[in-house]
């Protein structure tokens, strides 16, 4: 089966667009000066938008056979676990490292200053397994990259990566992309 993982049609991506962006806080200069960051904790407490963000996030892929939801530590938990759960797939839980207690796989990927590493448990996929890989944003991609190289890793068939936000000018998708795992975001926002 073909999944069309396609930006949504123009009418319902202006609706969907001012619900999301509407219960979306942006909040100037944190962690740092000169980020805008989106806080989508406020989405997460609006009933609507958290519904409709997951709805359409899972949308291309009900009843493409999906194995597992994997998110990102630790928004990517909270959308990923709705996601999985509608899908009726498994969840597959990727993070900082140090916090999961069984044998994991682990890898290095850089932040803006200096590496990090993110990890998961060995046996949390199978291989050939259909995965889908969800976070709240894609910035420059860095962090999405390594997880799917992770999963990829693990012999997971990645089916697709998902976020709610996509900022554009940081150039994350073709990241993603260049590892043959298409991407699917709902809303953009310009700048970083
Ligand atoms: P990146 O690896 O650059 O794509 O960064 C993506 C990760 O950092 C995601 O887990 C995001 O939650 C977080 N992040 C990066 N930039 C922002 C931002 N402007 N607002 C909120 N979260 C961000």
């Amino acid at each position: 089966m073909e999944i069309n993982t396609n930006k949504i049609g123009q009418g319902m991506t202006n609706d969907l667009e001012q619900t999301l962006k509407q219960s979306i806080r942006t909040i100037n200069d944190y962690p740092k000066p000169g980020i805008q960051f989106r806080d989508i904790s406020t989405l997460f407490g609006d009933a609507r938008a958290f519904r409709r963000s997951v709805d359409e996030l899972v949308h291309p892929y009900a009843g493409a056979g999906i194995d597992q939801v994997a998110g990102i530590e630790a928004r990517g938990f909270i959308l990923g676990g709705a996601m999985a759960h509608q899908l009726s797939a498994g969840f597959v839980p990727i993070r900082k490292k140090g916090k999961l207690p069984h044998e994991t796989v682990r890898i290095a990927y850089s932040l803006e200053y200096g590496v990090d590493e993110m990890e998961m448990h060995k046996d949390a996929v199978s291989e050939g397994e259909k995965i889908v890989l969800v976070d709240d944003l894609i910035a420059t991609g860095g962090t999405a990259e390594a997880a799917v190289k992770l999963l990829q890793q693990m012999g997971a068939n990645v089916v697709a990566a998902c976020f709610v936000i996509d900022l554009p000018a940081l150039g994350g998708r073709k990241k993603i992309e260049n590892l043959g795992v298409p991407v699917r975001t709902l809303i953009e926002y310009e700048g970083d």
